[in-house]
């Protein structure tokens, strides 16, 4: 809480979309409710509507730092989250947490969580080249997908993916194997949007 006032007062929440002051999204720009259903092998995905106007000018602001917009996000992602539920944000990468100093994700999903009374659990990461040097040729195999669960107190529970946004459900699909073989049980994901189709302009920054 400390500094939050004195924060506001200096750099006011400010709407993504229109620019309006007094929050990252405002009422107006917000998403309406209606939530949007895909169906992936296994997985089904809930998003808070399609990557385009006011959600797609959110996700762009969260990318470039944005915490007032990942607290108005968190806000209308919440009432898709149960209480006590664990949420397993998808990783954003190392290089990108670097430049943007954030992970926007991670805390759509915190804010999402504290309204919601749910657990976060940053239970994946993303595998690099390095951490691919020095496993035995076993290692490696079980260990094919992009990402890899660093937790063991998956096991048997039911945890939901969270992602900003789902284009193919590429990345969605090795989250879940990955936490499968952790022994999680995985048959949701809650995204902020989703995207029709990859179009060079207007397109997600990762699928
Ligand atoms: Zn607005």
């Amino acid at each position: 809480m400390g500094w939050r006032p004195l924060l506001d007062l200096f750099f006011p929440p400010q709407c993504a979309s229109c620019n309006a002051l007094g929050s990252g999204l405002c009422s107006s720009c917000a998403p309406s409710g209606e939530t949007i259903e895909v169906r992936l092998p296994r997985l089904k995905v809930t998003a808070l509507g399609s990557y385009e106007d006011g959600l797609r000018a959110a996700v762009l602001a969260l990318k470039d730092g944005r915490r007032d917009v990942a607290e108005a996000l968190g806000a209308a992602v919440a009432p898709l989250v149960a209480p006590r539920e664990l949420l397993v944000p998808i990783p954003t990468t190392a290089k990108r947490r670097r430049v943007r100093g954030m992970d926007g994700v991670a805390l759509v999903a915190r804010s999402a969580a504290v309204i919601a009374g749910a657990v976060v659990l940053p239970a994946l990461e993303q595998r690099s080249g390095d951490a691919q040097r020095g496993r035995s040729r076993s290692q490696r195999l079980a260990a094919r997908g992009r990402f890899a669960c660093n937790a063991a107190n998956v096991a048997g529970k039911r945890v939901t993916l969270f992602d900003d946004v789902c284009t193919t459900g590429s990345t969605l699909r090795d989250c879940a194997d990955a936490l499968r073989e952790a022994g999680g049980l995985v048959e949701h994901a809650v995204v902020i949007a989703v995207a029709k189709s990859r179009d060079p302009w207007r397109g997600p920054p990762h699928d």
